[in-house]
């Protein structure tokens, strides 16, 4: 067996990615891809100014780049750039 018998397309994903983008985020906890430091989403630093099309949140531990939001033209567009990684609770869990 090779691995294009076990390869899937992208829409196989969708009910992990269901649950992921469900969660209310500024509780989850990321990885800094730069620094390594880990800490909730709502504890970085967010730059948004009035009227502008979108936010940056950088790592409160080193100012890189973590998360970049831009709305407009009836889309929104998230990269995360400087996320190692991102973890949140599943429902139901408990705290640990
Ligand atoms: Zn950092």
């Amino acid at each position: 067996m090779d691995e294009t018998q076990l390869r899937l397309d992208g829409n196989a994903a969708a009910g992990l990615l269901q649950e992921v983008f469900v969660h209310e985020l500024t509780s989850a906890r990321g990885a800094c891809a730069s620094c390594g430091a880990v800490a909730e989403v709502g504890a970085q630093h967010l730059y948004m100014y009035p009227q502008s099309p979108g936010a940056v949140l950088r790592c409160s531990a080193c100012a890189s780049v973590l998360l970049v939001l831009v709305q407009g033209g009836g889309h929104l567009r998230l990269a995360l750039p400087g996320f190692m990684w991102l973890e949140f609770r599943e429902a139901g869990a408990q705290a640990g």
